[in-house]
């Protein structure tokens, strides 16, 4: 049924996404990104080169703004300004020519190269890049920590004028988990907050000295970590494993991410958990013009580990790719990092750097990654 919702929305379609341009012929490859997640921040920064190519480009995303990662847990504590770690997406593809439209990708019609968007509209493609991350499953009322916006939300309910101070539960003890922990702790303001770990450590992936430091920062007045329990969610609290029911004003879910349903419902190929397979091209097998990077993508069919910095690193492969294949030309590979660095924000003014087996903790590994994550949002500004 939608095979026939694009023949006879197509001619609609180009009139509502492409005014101007009907008329022209012959008609100019389009160059969809489907996301402004990291990983196609590259190319939405070239985007006028891609235009003087003859390429049409258009961003499809929900929001015209992306919320640098790296920067959001300094905008929960209040190091960061609410807004700093924002990337104009929308102004980067219109800056360049190209297109933004608001909407979420529903589905992908891959033999007709057309994009379903929730609303019905449809955009047809030539060649697509995907980058639409991951989400934490949300269920009775908890905030999931992904989208990473959400956690604007957390530092105004923390401050919002109330009698009680704030009892907090966070759920998960993952890099995301715990950082976002550290941050809050200097808002409860007299309240109360527990971490709940199904693992018998904080950081289960991390070196043991940087679980250590975790613990440490964690352990304090008013903070309770619990570890090696499973805590089974309800509304305004959880229930672990051996019984304790532990009550909260503001559940914070950071059980791990997974990515959307659209690559299975487009019946693309994809790894276990839904996210779009691509080969070492950044290319699904179902169909040359799709591409993919960030979160949302399994690598040779397996997961990277979900940050950020891989998903940068993809950039400009996919700006190459996206070009090449419709030029006919060679693909360029992509070879992920065997190492990578991550700073993972204590929220008291020191950072824990974490690169491989190594691990440091102090004041200047944290004005290091603030010097880093601010000169990135700043290339793109
Ligand atoms: C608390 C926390 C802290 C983190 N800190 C770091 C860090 O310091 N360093 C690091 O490297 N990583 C960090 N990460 C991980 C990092 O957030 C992710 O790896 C990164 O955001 C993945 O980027 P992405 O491009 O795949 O997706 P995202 O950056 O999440 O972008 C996805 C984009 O797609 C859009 N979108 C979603 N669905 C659709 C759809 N159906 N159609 C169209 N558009 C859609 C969204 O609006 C968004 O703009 C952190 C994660 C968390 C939870």
């Amino acid at each position: 049924m939608l095979v026939g919702r694009v023949q006879a929305f197509r001619k609609h379609t180009l009139f509502r996404v492409y005014n101007g341009r009907v008329s022209e012929s012959p008609r100019r490859p389009t160059i969809a990104l489907a996301g402004g997640g990291h990983a196609n921040l590259y190319t939405l920064r070239r985007t006028g080169e891609l235009v003087g190519r003859g390429f049409d480009v258009v961003l499809i995303d929900p929001a015209e703004h992306l919320h640098y990662s790296g920067m959001e847990t300094g905008v929960l504590s209040g190091s960061h300004e609410p807004g700093e770690n924002r990337i104009d997406i929308r102004c980067l593809v219109e800056r360049g020519g190209g297109r933004f439209v608001r909407g979420r990708v529903a589905e992908v019609l891959y033999r007709e190269r057309a994009l379903v968007l929730e609303d019905g509209l449809i955009v047809p493609y030539d060649a697509v890049s995907f980058c639409v991350g991951s989400g934490t499953p949300a269920r009775d009322g908890a905030i999931p920590v992904k989208p990473i916006a959400n956690l604007e939300r957390v530092r105004e309910t923390l401050l919002a004028p109330v009698p009680d101070a704030p009892r907090v539960l966070v759920v998960g003890g993952g890099a995301a988990g715990c950082e976002v922990a550290a941050n809050v702790v200097g808002l409860l303001r007299g309240g109360k907050m527990t971490l709940v770990e199904a693992e018998p450590d904080l950081l289960p992936t991390s070196p043991r000295a940087a679980r250590r430091v975790m613990l440490e920062r964690l352990r304090g007045p008013g903070v309770e970590v619990v570890l090696g329990q499973n805590a089974n969610l309800q509304p305004g609290a959880a229930v672990l494993r051996d019984g304790t029911k532990i009550e909260a004003d503001l559940v914070l879910a950071a059980t791990g991410v997974s990515p959307p349903g659209l690559f299975r419902r487009s019946r693309l190929a994809t790894g276990d958990d839904g996210a779009l397979w691509v080969n070492r091209h950044l290319q699904s097998p179902n169909d040359a013009g799709i591409f993919g990077g960030g979160d949302a993508v399994a690598f040779r069919g397996a997961r990277l580990p979900q940050f950020g910095v891989f998903a940068v690193r993809q950039g400009p492969v996919l700006y190459h790719n996206l070009q090449a294949v419709l030029w006919d030309e060679p693909l360029r590979p992509y070879k992920p990092q065997n190492h990578y660095l991550y700073v993972l924000d204590l929220g008291d003014g020191t950072g824990l750097a974490i690169y491989g087996p190594l691990t440091w903790r102090g004041r200047l590994a944290l004005r290091i990654k603030h010097h880093i994550d601010k000169r990135f949002v700043k290339e793109f500004s």
